[in-house]
Order: structure tokens, then sequence, then C-alpha cells
């Protein structure tokens, strides 16, 4: 931390970044950060390759995250948000990788580890915690826009304070940041409240398309393309529609695939899949992940893979006979 504080009060030029296809707290860690080192007098950039979800679009200072950044000399620091590999940040990894200070803050248990300086750990409910500890050792007043964007990364990463990884300091937070402003009915409402009617009718898709392992343990969800194409909904509208797999009585261990890319030619039954995992934190699915390239936290974590459906589902259940 204080490492990271010193290049901070140093830096000229900023770039935060956080990962692809962003969920809360990817996208609320980044926005908090940038807006408190904006108080502090820093010039920033911030980044994200992927469009902000919907439901993240109200949090103040997401109009200036860019998808698109400049030469890796035009910035002195690079402050990695949430991202336990920095392949995940996306497009601009090659370019960020050439940047003098890599900063690496993150909770994820397989965290690659890369960069200059490592802030991770894995019993923080979220990366907003750490950016939180971050500011205030920064000395920087919390505001209600910058208190939004923590709470939003904390009730989503803990899923409404209801998943393993809740802990006291999610409790302790957003207690804190309530005080300072934030409205935890309109937080919820703006996030959870309202879906499109393409994303209740993938939901029903989602729902239809469940199978379950011969033990019980294991339950599949399989959203395609097609399915997004029929709903007219994007990848962004999966979000929590795992649960509903994990929800299951008896299930162990869920899994969502979705297919992210077509394959062609004579690989046409050769799609690109992203698999997520989500287990009752009795098993380690971030272990899983991590032996088909993947990885995560201990109940929740994710891989990609190129494969045809059909193997693809063979290689899942077979994971249902040593639950
Ligand atoms: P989700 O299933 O929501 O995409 O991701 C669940 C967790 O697993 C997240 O913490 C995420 O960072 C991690 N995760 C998901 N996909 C991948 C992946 O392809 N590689 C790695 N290293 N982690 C992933
Ligand atoms: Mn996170």
């Amino acid at each position: 931390m204080d490492q990271i504080i010193r290049h901070i009060k140093d830096g000229q030029h900023l770039l935060i970044a956080s990962h692809a296809e962003p969920d809360g707290d990817a996208v609320g860690s980044l926005v908090a950060l940038g807006l408190a080192l904006g108080k502090f007098g820093k010039k920033t950039t911030l980044y994200n390759s992927s469009p902000i979800p919907a439901v993240y679009r109200f949090l103040s200072g997401v109009e200036r995250v860019v998808r698109h950044i400049k030469k890796a000399n035009t910035y002195d620091i690079a402050i990695m948000l949430d991202c336990g590999d920095l392949v995940r940040i996306g497009e601009a990894a090659s370019t960020i990788n050439k940047i003098p200070v890599i900063i690496n803050i993150d909770h994820h248990i397989s965290n690659t580890g890369f960069g200059h300086i490592q802030l991770i750990d894995t019993t923080a409910c979220a990366t907003a915690e750490i950016v939180y500890r971050l500011i205030k050792a920064l000395e920087i007043p919390f505001d209600k826009d910058i208190a939004t964007s923590l709470y939003t990364g904390i009730l989503t990463d803990t899923g409404s304070f209801r998943f393993s990884n809740t802990n006291q300091a999610a409790f302790a937070i957003s207690k804190e940041m309530t005080e300072v402003g934030v409205d935890a009915h309109s937080v919820a409402q703006r996030v959870f409240g309202t879906y499109s009617l393409g994303r209740i009718k993938l939901l029903n898709m989602a729902l239809n398309s469940i199978e379950i392992s011969d033990n019980g343990k294991l339950s599949i969800m399989t959203i395609t393309r097609s399915m997004l194409n029929a709903t007219g909904t994007s990848p962004e509208d999966l979000d929590g529609m795992i649960n509903y797999a994990r929800r299951i009585e008896d299930v162990k261990v869920a899994a969502l695939i979705h297919e992210i890319k077509n394959g062609a030619g004579k690989f046409s039954n050769m799609n690109r899949y992203h698999v997520s995992l989500r287990s009752d934190s009795s098993v380690d699915v971030a272990a899983v992940a991590s032996k088909f390239g993947g990885g995560g936290h201990r109940s929740a974590a994710g891989f990609q893979i190129e494969s045809t459906l059909v193997a693809l589902k063979t290689k899942i259940i077979e994971l249902a006979e040593n639950l």
C-alpha cells in the first residue's frame, strides 16, 4: 500500500483499468478510484475494453470510461483492478504491458501476480473493498458519487450480501457509504430492479436449457448466440442467470455455458465458449477452472474453451462423478 501511494503521488498520468465484460465490482472500483484520484489532483484515464452494462450506467463517472487507450508512453502508471490475469483486460493488454509501473489490485485467488506491485487480498469481499482502503490511506474524502460506486461493487460482488465472500468489511464499508449519501434502495432498483423484456425472454430460454447430472449434484445451463439474437439481448444480460442453476436443491456445482463465437469452415462445429462455474463452496471451482486455463474464486470461477457443445457438456458432466 505504501509503495502504491508513493507511485500515485509521483505519477503524472495514471491509467486505471478493469477486466473486460465488467461486472459491478469492475465498474464500481474503476469509477470510484478514477473519481477519487481526480479529487486528489491527478490526471487519469479510465479504461475498459467492453461497453459498460446498461445497469451500471447510472454511476457518475462512467461517462469517463474509454474503450481505447493511447500509446504506452502516454502513461507512467497503470492500475489494474479486479483483474486476475493481464489478458483479461482485453485489447489493450499488450500496450499496458509496456507502461513503466503496473499496479495489480485484486481479490481473486487465481491472480497470476502480474505487474510490478501487487495488492491482492483474497479475503476482501470485492476489489471495491481494497479500493476503499486505498482511498482512505490517501486521505481522500468520500463523496456520494465515490461512495455509490464502491457500494455498487460490494453489493453486486457479494450477491447482495449473500455469497460466501460477504465479510464484516462489506457491512462496515456499506454503512459508512450510506452515511456519505448512498441511497441503497435507489442502487438496488437500478442494478436489480428493472429488466428489459428481452432479458426476461432470455431467462425463460436459459431456464429451459437446464440439465442435471445423473447424481443430481451438477447442473448445466446453456445460452447460445441464437438465443441472444432471438431475444435482442447481449452478454451483459446473462449476469446472474447462473444463480438459478446453482439454487437447485442438492446441486453442488452449476455451470453456465455461453457460446461466444461460431466456428468457421471445416471447424464449423467447433465454437468458442465461456463457461461460468459456481459452487455451494464445498467445491473449489477456481481449481476446476484453472485446469481449463481459467480461474476465479473458490465458489465462482470461469474459463474459455474451443470445443463442440456435445464434447464440452460431456467434460462438464464428468466433473459430477467426483462430487
Ligand atoms: P463469471 O462466471 O461471472 O464470468 O466469473 C466468475 C469469476 O471467475 C470471476 O471472479 C471472474 O474473474 C473469474 N473468471 C471468469 N472467467 C474467467 C476466465 O476465463 N479466466 C480467469 N482467469 N478467470 C475467470
Ligand atoms: Mn470482483
